[in-house]
């Protein structure tokens, strides 16, 4: 794993308008925070979002339920992915995983249970996301964390053992999800093939946590600029490393400058970026169409106002 900016002259020579960029939210976009309803994304960062987003194709992909992370960002005519890759949303598609939904009455049982043991555990935030739910222990005291480890187990245990559920970590928060084959790299993947870069275009991944490692590991053979948000040297299958938000802030400042450059260059000769489009939109039509073959619950097709967005 390299720092970015160290490899800067590679990377920029791989992107042009057109890359699909896609973020992940909690620590790559916004500060890791006490409780997780603080953590609001910054006018800058927004500004820098939305700038970013008119020479390249933006999508968010967060572990919060997609609702609550489109509130957040506030964005329109980007793509969202929310509870780690389950549901998606974006200009022309509108999906929710089928698996997942129908796990949905098991989940919701299993939180009722470990939520009357957990909250008595001074600091735990138990949160029922929808399709996914968290256990957060950022503010259990020390003293505490091995009680809380063990009455979270305890409530878990059956339902894992059963395979209908499966844990994850990530910082300071257990994960409960549907024992579901799915995770942020195989949505990254199927975003890619509903949004259909143009030739030659480059994937950005950025991300923060374990949960992004599924994606930086996807993406590998996708040739793909994967990027590490992380303050310490750890092991990542990202390609590259910022150190922290700043960073991507920086990072999101040179994508704009570059998307400037080339598009300044490009009007010259021809119109790269409607060129761009052109061979985009119809693309995602049809994929977006044939949702069956991806086994997704349901699509609907009534974004008009994104997509007038989009092209505006
Ligand atoms: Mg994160």
């Amino acid at each position: 794993m390299e720092y970015l900016f160290d490899r800067w002259g590679e990377v920029q020579k791989a992107l042009a308008p057109g890359a699909l960029l896609l973020f992940d939210y909690d620590g790559t976009l916004t500060p890791i925070v006490e409780k997780p309803e603080f953590a609001h994304l910054s006018e800058d960062m927004r500004d820098l979002l939305t700038r970013v987003s008119q020479n390249y194709v933006l999508g968010i992909i967060s572990g919060r339920p997609l609702k609550e992370v489109k509130k957040l960002v506030k964005l329109r005519g980007i793509y969202y992915s929310g509870n780690h890759g389950f549901e998606v949303e974006g200009p022309r598609v509108k999906l929710v995983k089928q698996e997942a939904e129908q796990a949905r009455p098991i989940l919701e049982k299993i939180c009722d249970e470990p939520k009357g043991k957990l909250d008595r555990v001074e600091g735990a935030i138990v949160e029922d996301k929808g399709l996914t739910a968290s256990v957060h222990y950022r503010l259990v005291a020390k003293k505490d964390l091995e009680k809380l480890k063990a009455t979270f187990e305890r409530a878990v245990k059956p339902y894992v053992d059963l395979g209908k559920i499966r844990i994850t970590h990530g910082k300071k928060v257990f994960e409960i999800r549907p024992n579901v084959d799915w995770d942020k790299g195989k949505a990254a993947l199927w975003l890619i093939e509903i949004i259909k870069p143009p030739k030659g275009a480059s994937l950005v991944y950025i991300g923060d946590d374990r949960t992004d490692e599924d994606a930086f590991l996807a993406l590998k053979n996708k040739n793909a600029i994967t990027i590490l948000v992380s303050n310490e040297i750890k092991r990542s299958n990202a390609k590259y490393f910022v150190k922290n938000i700043d960073e991507v802030k920086t990072f999101i400042e040179k994508l704009i400058n570059l998307g400037v450059q080339i598009k300044i260059k490009s009007d010259e000769s021809v119109d790269s970026s409607r060129r761009v489009w052109n061979q985009t939109w119809p693309s995602r039509r049809s994929n977006a169409e044939s949702d069956d073959r991806h086994q997704w619950g349901h699509c609907l097709r009534s974004f008009a106002q994104e997509t007038r967005n989009r092209k505006n």
